[in-house]
């Protein structure tokens, strides 16, 4: 579209700025353009929660084309109040299409309202609004009555607005708090909800008419048969997500010994088949409404939509995905998928990232297990493995920051700390890993520690290769090779988070040298693999050096959880192993021309980037 709109909330003023080509080119756009605005115009050291700290909405060049493979995707991009770290976070659904047709590529928000505000954009055009009566609501409710306000001057078009926003969690400054678009999409992790909260920005809707323009239609054309045949040719993008949706993988991952169970002590889940996709697909889900919940222009449809009739965890909604019932499954010794269900209702209601709060929640199960927590603190809770009702009660105690909710709110890191055992939260750079235990997957194991965002399976996600045999099998357990092989993934996955098009097209296998035809259709910029590669490079590196610029990220930061690197996985196929981090990180830095995790000057000047060598330079954080 050409345009970003800015926003500043402690003034209220609004301009309108055009994306220069330049930067379009070489930052592509999504992760790459959110990064590169966010290195320019944030200083490294602030509070996340400060109004110094801007948050950006990302779209990509691909977003919201018909025709592209899974083009409904946008991205949110800030400093994380979790990790500290430049964040970025990516989310589904049809608000990132309806971001393109109000007219614009990105928005950029600085400063703080003094009272609630949310953004109504349309047509080329914004303003701030009165939110003082949404704050305190959950997040179905807000988009409703935003949707109903707009009836007044849109009439029935307001069914076209969609709505990105947050819930108390968010406004509770819930350092995992998500911001959720569409209801039940979330651009769940590291905590932007909390950020827009520290703005009072409630929420953004985006209304509009315009269409994203097809620079080369014959080149277009062509491309997009190439890619759905692809996309057709393969059973898991053909039928297989859209029938078992994500958690698909549960019995898989299992079966690999790598689910892990009980805040990872071990990676095999007894009663995994009883929380499966495929339980899932037969029990809960309404596949009428489904199809309502699949991100715009996509034709996978992982999304899943479930309806729970008993009580006590009656209710309705968007997922739960594959992550979401490892987090309030297997991590809390759990087997009710009716329980999961409800969290993650709620999680999606008040605003929350499923993977930090369930994560989280198994933390505090295992400090009480052993004996860490005084029992006062939990208000006659009894938060053990396996207790649902536990785990939905305390989802509620985090949104609101009540009681031992408080500390939950500070995430696993700092709650475990707090009570003098740091090494049981299974997290990276603090942020909470995910539903995959890397001792049985050494490539996804660096992938973790070396997480720009922290603990993340969607920098680089290796369980592919390893355990899904995409795009071919590589042993899993092999650590010679892994440094080349997560290199390749995180460069990539950053120009795939910058196209935006959804991750899962990297299972067709849709990979970059596919993406310069895609983009010279819609652009009509032309890249070689090897290009896009280079920028994928130099997003990574220009993330890592605002994370050395923060809080002096580099070696000490690559690791993970001790738990992973010195206690042999007790059982299953993947018994013995642990994580042999130091096999792989030297090569890695090797392979990343990087000193101590630290990118050098020759490596930055190779790839461009000598201003920001200059910066680190300054700051005496430049590697010898
Ligand atoms: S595969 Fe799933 S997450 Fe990806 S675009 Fe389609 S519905 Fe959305």
């Amino acid at each position: 579209m050409g345009k970003i709109l800015r926003v500043d909330l402690s003034t209220g003023k609004i301009t309108y700025e055009s994306l220069p080509e330049k930067i379009a080119k070489e930052w592509i756009g999504g992760r790459g353009l959110g990064v590169y605005l966010a290195f320019k115009e944030i200083d490294p050291k602030v509070d996340p929660f400060s109004a110094m700290n801007k948050a950006y909405v990302v779209t990509g060049p691909l977003t919201g084309v018909n025709g592209i493979p899974a083009p409904g995707r946008w991205v949110s991009v800030t400093k994380s109040p979790l990790t500290y770290t430049i964040h970025d976070s990516n989310s589904g659904g049809d608000f990132g299409h309806g971001l393109k047709t109000a007219g614009f590529d990105a928005i950029a928000i600085e400063g703080a309202s003094e009272t609630p505000v949310y953004l109504f954009v349309h047509d080329g055009k914004a303003e701030i609004r009165d939110a003082r009566h949404l704050w305190g609501k959950d997040v179905h409710t807000t988009t409703d009555l935003i949707i109903e306000e707009l009836r007044k001057e849109l009439g029935d078009d307001a069914e076209k607005v969609k709505v990105a926003a947050i819930g108390p969690a968010g406004e509770n400054l819930v350092r995992f708090a998500a911001i959720m678009n569409d209801k039940n999409r979330a651009a769940g992790r590291g905590g932007h909800g909390a950020v827009w909260g520290s703005k009072k920005l409630k929420a953004i809707a985006v209304y509009g008419h315009e269409t994203p323009k097809i620079a080369d239609m014959g080149k277009f054309r062509e491309v997009i048969v190439e890619m759905m045949d692809k996309l057709k040719k393969n059973p898991t993008t053909a039928g297989g997500l859209l029938k078992y949706g994500t958690a698909v993988l549960v019995n898989i991952i299992n079966s690999a010994g790598i689910f892990p169970t009980r805040n990872f002590q071990t990676g095999v889940f007894p009663d995994a088949e009883k929380i499966s996709g495929e339980v899932l697909a037969d029990t809960l889900m309404d596949w009428e409404k489904q199809k309502t919940e699949i991100c715009w222009g996509c034709p996978m449809g992982c999304a899943r939509y479930t309806v729970v009739k008993d009580s006590p965890w009656t209710g309705e909604g968007g997922g739960p995905e594959y992550e979401t019932i490892w987090a309030f499954g297997a991590q809390q010794g759990n087997a009710n998928l009716k329980a999961i269900a409800k969290a993650n209702f709620l999680c999606n209601e008040l605003g929350l990232d499923t993977i930090s709060m369930g994560n989280t929640i198994g933390c505090l199960m295992e400090l009480v297990e052993k004996g860490k927590i005084p029992p006062e603190k939990l208000r006659g809770l009894k938060a053990k493995w396996g207790t649902p009702e536990a785990a939905v009660e305390l989802v509620w105690r985090t949104a609101y920051r009540s009681g031992i909710g408080d500390e939950l709110a500070e995430g696993s890191y700092r709650l475990a700390k707090k009570y003098g055992a740091p090494e049981l939260s299974m997290s990276v750079r603090m942020q909470e890993l995910p539903a995959y235990d890397p001792r049985g997957a050494q490539g996804h194991g660096l992938a973790y520690a070396t997480s720009n965002r922290g603990g993340c399976h969607v920098r680089a996600y290796l369980i592919a290769p390893e355990i899904l045999g995409i795009p071919q099998k590589v042993d899993r357990f092999a650590t010679k090779g892994k440094a080349e092989l997560v290199k390749e993934f995180q460069d990539v996955t950053a120009i795939t988070d910058s196209l935006v098009i959804c991750l899962f097209t990297q299972l067709a296998p849709i990979w970059v040298e596919d993406y310069p035809g895609m983009l010279e259709g819609v652009t009509g910029f032309k890249y070689t693999p090897d290009e896009l590669r280079k920028i994928g490079e130099k997003i990574w590196n220009l993330e890592r050096a605002f994370n050395v610029l923060s809080y002096g990220d580099g070696r000490e930061y690559d690791t993970l959880p001790p738990r992973l690197l010195n206690e042999p996985m007790p059982e299953g196929p993947t018994k013995g192993h642990v994580v042999r981090l130091n096999e792989m990180l030297d090569e890695y830095y090797k392979v990343r021309g990087w000193k101590d995790g630290r990118p050098t000057r020759a490596k930055l000047e190779e790839l461009g980037l000598r201003w920001v060598a200059d910066l680190l330079e300054q700051e005496n954080l430049l590697p010898e």
